[in-house]
């Protein structure tokens, strides 16, 4: 076992101790024994201590009851005799004097001691962090056992805050403000905090709030009349030096409810901070700290009036944009019922026209590029079937749009019935195009194979379902794209191959 130098005096910095053992560890590093040792190793929730052996920095220190080979001298302490051999040894066999506990401590060092003789310095603030954390710990246990009768279960002693677990179903968080109050009291009256080693028949005499996990060795640590858990941790001699116990948050973590808090050091740099933020708010909104919250609320609800105004223009502004492009989509397919009747007639006239120029009498012309006059050598089919095959085709550029816009966009105009809506939207100085394709249910063509049409001559990417698609690709191809997803709806539908596609 390693005399340890923290349980006699936990404001000790430097120490001298005689190396026992050394040996190299797999990962290079150097795994040290000492005879005696200021270095806290990790236990009971406190994280150990750092600092230099001989100027060589200790990375870590853990306890182990695994004894040292050398550490065992004849008639000094039989029980271990039979240990030599490695294995582990029972604490009951181990004879224990007052202010002192089993257990080997092990430092894991960079490299190894040059000297059998070293000089030992631990980190004194990282020590006295935990001194703090620890003891404010002890106490706000304490407040929360005394106020609520409710047993601290866990306890996380971390880098930035400290949590205790307690075994409650739900905390108030006036309950916890009653608590936070008792403990600081305690700090603030600098009660004393008395660490000692008690033998097992004594323990009567303390009142203990669970009894201890072990049956020797034990260490009480008490804080005037309020006894904690045994416990082998480091903590200041008066509860004033703890500075400050607060609370951060509470939390439930399955049955029990988890309390944050810090102590001490760690307390005036999240009060500095905090106060920071609060001070940086309140000068963004031009308001002193205690009318912060209300401004914040205020400024919430505008924004939030904003944003359902926003939410209604964008909708007036979708619906005008709707409208545009309904008026201008293209019909493909045969003419309407009422025109078919004169179509003959018209195919005639167009086919001596190559410039598709129709005759005055004719409905509004179809936009250019629609194909209709290029199959007129086609007879005229049975006017009923002919208009079951009309549909049509918006075919846009539209500038700086995101894609969710242009597939909302799409969306609505195939609900028309009857629409393929093909949607590009470009952005100067961008490479690439956005691409969209939608149709309606009752039009039967794979949104997604048009897409595909136009992404090639892209060299895009994308794709999606048979009735809405959507990709990108390069934007100087763009127009090449739109006129071979034109064309190849056309010849889908248009009579004569009317199920290219679908
Ligand atoms: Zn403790």
């Amino acid at each position: 076992m390693t005399i340890k130098l923290f349980h006699r005096d936990q404001y000790q910095t430097e120490f001298q101790a005689r190396v026992i053992e050394q040996r190299e560890r797999p990962d290079g590093t150097w795994e040290v024994y000492l005879d005696r040792t200021l270095f806290y190793p990790t236990s009971g929730g406190q994280p150990h201590d750092t600092g230099f052996l001989d100027g060589i920095r200790v990375m870590e220190v853990l306890e182990t009851e695994t004894p040292m080979v050398s550490e065992v001298e004849p008639g000094r302490n039989p029980g271990l005799i039979a240990h030599i051999v490695g294995a582990p040894v029972p604490t009951s066999v181990t004879a224990v004097e007052p202010g002192r506990s089993p257990g080997t401590i092990l430092h894991v060092l960079e490299k190894s001691c040059a000297a059998p003789q070293v000089t030992g310095r631990i980190d004194w603030p990282r020590r006295f962090d935990h001194m703090q954390q620890h003891a404010g710990q002890h106490i706000l246990s304490g407040a929360f056992f005394r106020l609520l009768g409710t047993q601290t279960v866990g306890f996380h002693l971390g880098k930035e805050e400290v949590t205790i677990d307690l075994a409650l179903p739900a905390l108030a968080p006036a309950e916890a403000a009653a608590a936070e109050d008792l403990a600081n009291d305690i700090v603030f009256e600098n009660r004393a905090i008395l660490a000692h080693w008690v033998a097992p028949e004594e323990l009567v005499n303390y009142p203990l709030r669970k009894p201890p996990a072990r049956k020797e060795n034990i260490r009480l640590v008490e804080v005037e009349d309020s006894i904690t858990p045994p416990c082998g941790g480091t903590h200041p001699r008066r509860a004033g030096e703890i500075g400050l116990i607060k609370i951060l948050g509470i939390e439930r973590v399955r049955k029990d409810i988890r309390v944050h808090f810090v102590c001490g050091q760690r307390a005036l740099q999240d009060y500095r901070l905090k106060n920071g933020w609060v001070t940086e708010v309140g000068a963004r909104l031009s308001l002193p700290g205690p009318e912060i919250v209300a401004g914040v609320e205020r400024l919430l609800t505008s924004l939030k009036e904003k944003d359902k105004a926003l939410e209604e223009l964008r909708e007036d502004l979708l619906q005008y944009q709707v409208e545009g492009l309904l008026a201008r989509r293209k019909r493909i397919g045969p003419e309407p019922i009422s025109q078919s009747l004169r179509l003959s007639k018209r195919m005639d006239d167009a086919s001596r026209n190559p410039a598709g120029k129709l005759p005055p009498e004719s409905p509004p012309a179809p936009e250019e590029g629609l194909g209709l006059t290029s199959q007129e050598s086609e007879p005229p089919e049975k006017v009923g079937e002919r208009d079951d095959v009309a549909y049509y085709l918006i075919n846009e550029v539209l500038a700086d749009r995101l894609p969710a816009e242009l597939r909302t966009l799409a969306t609505r105009l195939v609900a028309k019935g009857r629409t393929v809506a093909v949607l590009a939207s470009e952005k100067e100085a961008e490479q690439l195009a956005q691409l969209v394709v939608a149709r309606s249910q009752d039009v039967p063509l794979d949104a997604n194979a048009l897409l595909k049409k136009g992404l090639l001559p892209m060299e895009g990417r994308g794709g999606g379902s048979p009735f809405l698609a959507q990709g990108a690709g390069k934007r100087e191809k763009l127009s090449q794209a739109r006129q071979a997803i034109d064309e190849a709806v056309r010849q889908a539908v248009l009579p004569r191959r009317s199920s290219a596609l679908s």
